[in-house]
């Protein structure tokens, strides 16, 4: 592959196999240095899906060479495939089958290979993780980082993130994919002469069940998260276009609602925390954006990102995407990595729009992330809103609503990074549940 430009130059190179932490490791030191980061993965995962997308054999390798060439295709924190936003499906067990045959094809790589040193000679420099990168993409990159770990340590490491596999599968697939990845005639996974080679960061291990007993919370707001490391910080760009939609936006939200928000104090005001409103109304999004000026990132169902124009918009805004009613690790990994980030994260624990006074029995996802990410949970009780918008009609019609705004339920006790044990997951969703609840009732009192 002829290298016109040492492009490389100002690139740091992460390579090793899956599972060795190296996504973690490559998006903190990108984050700490305020340098652009690649994933090199997801551009092979997102050639496999867009072969199975358009009925292409990815084992035909002429043909998948031929649609890499011709793909329109964008990775930052998400994978725009064709315009369609695949961040999701890229990491389905499906397309993670596939990768490895389709990165074995010397045309699909030509072609990647081609793209990533474009986007190095853009950017300038880079943190670039991959498999390839230290030895053939950037050979003059000056840094270069090898991380290895494990097999049961990497196996075990995925196996946690994703929790709809069984760990001996997860094992399996990753047996399978290392030996593809080494062995494969056109730039085989291998370590760089001069790569610093690195031991991955361990994966803890379950605590004792009577550790994960649950205690009381401490009244004050405690210290920033220990195990969160900032990952994507916002840009002033994202920012300042939030900013500019919830100016927009909040003349006629306010004239229309008029909305009454109590306990804004309770509100963290510099640590990352999950916002856990009741759901009644569509309109219930909007008006949970307007309890703080902070930028809060929305989980939306999926249907909203199928067309491209909504999932630009949403996505752009913050928004990310989940798939209802199974335990999607993309979506888990998103709100990781934005609390991770700073940022706030709303999820409605209700998991849809419910009817009623009584608070439905909840979701366990957001009782889940808190306790692996180690932030706060904010209940937000919002009465009022099904008279504005209820449910089955379409047009919004003016109606007092009132938001209370509860304290924040810390988890407890102090997680680990690892696994969550089930029960700590169910005695804060419970303890969740209560507390919506109550502030509920409140709202709803208020709004009259
Ligand atoms: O890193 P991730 O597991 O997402 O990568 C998916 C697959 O993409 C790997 O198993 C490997 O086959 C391929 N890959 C590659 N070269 C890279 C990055 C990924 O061959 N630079």
């Amino acid at each position: 592959m002829p290298h016109l430009k040492p492009v490389g130059k100002k690139v740091i190179a992460i390579d090793g196999p899956a599972g060795s932490g190296k996504s973690t490791v490559a998006r903190a030191v990108a984050a700490r240095l305020g340098m652009p980061y690649l994933d090199t993965g997801a551009m092979y995962r997102a050639v496999a899906f867009a072969a199975m997308r358009r009925g292409v054999d990815p084992e035909d390798a002429a043909d998948v060479a031929k649609l890499t060439v011709d793909l329109s295709l964008k990775v930052t924190d998400r994978v725009l495939v064709d315009g369609v936003d695949a961040t999701i499906e890229v990491r389905s067990p499906e397309v993670t089958r596939a990768v490895s045959v389709v990165a074995a094809n010397p045309g699909v790589r030509r072609e990647l290979v081609r793209r990533q040193r474009e986007w190095a000679e853009v950017n300038g420099s880079g943190v670039v993780e991959g498999r390839d990168i230290g030895t053939v993409v950037f050979p003059e990159a000056p840094v270069k980082i090898y991380m290895t770990a494990s097999d049961e340590e990497r196996a075990q490491r995925r196996s946690q993130e994703m929790l709809d596999m069984h760990y001996d599968d997860v094992a399996a697939d990753i047996a399978r994919r290392d030996h593809i990845d080494s062995t494969r005639p056109v730039a085989p996974l291998a370590i760089a002469p001069d790569a610093v080679v690195v031991e991955g960061p361990g994966v803890s291990s379950e605590p004792a069940p009577d550790q994960a007993a649950p205690e009381a919370e401490p009244e004050a707001e405690p210290a920033p998260p220990r195990d969160v490391a900032v990952v994507h910080p916002p840009t002033r760009g994202e920012l300042a276009w939030y900013h500019f939609a919830w100016t927009v936006m909040f003349p006629p939200c306010w004239l229309m609602w008029r909305a009454n928000v109590v306990g804004r104090e309770n509100l963290p005001q510099t640590v990352p925390y999950i916002l856990a409103p009741v759901h009644r109304s569509y309109i219930d999004t909007l008006l949970a954006a307007y309890v703080t000026t902070r930028r809060l990132r929305f989980m939306a169902k999926e249907e909203v990102f199928s067309r491209a124009w909504s999932a630009r918009l949403f996505g752009s805004l913050g928004g990310f995407p989940v798939r209802r009613g199974t335990p999607d690790r993309e979506a888990l990994v998103m709100c990781e990595r934005a609390l991770a980030g700073g940022e706030p994260v709303v999820l409605f624990p209700e998991g849809t729009r419910r009817s009623g006074p009584v608070v439905e029995p909840l979701f366990a996802g957001p009782a889940f992330v808190a306790l692996r990410a180690n932030v706060p949970i904010v209940p937000v009780g919002i009465g009022g809103s099904d008279r504005s918008m209820p449910p089955g009609v379409k047009w919004v019609r003016p109606a007092r609503v009132a938001l209370v705004i509860g304290k924040p339920i810390w988890p407890s006790p102090p997680p680990t990074s690892g696994r969550v044990p089930r029960s700590a997951v169910t005695a804060l969703t419970e303890r969740l549940r209560t507390e919506m609840q109550t502030v509920f009732d409140q709202a709803r009192d208020l709004a009259g």
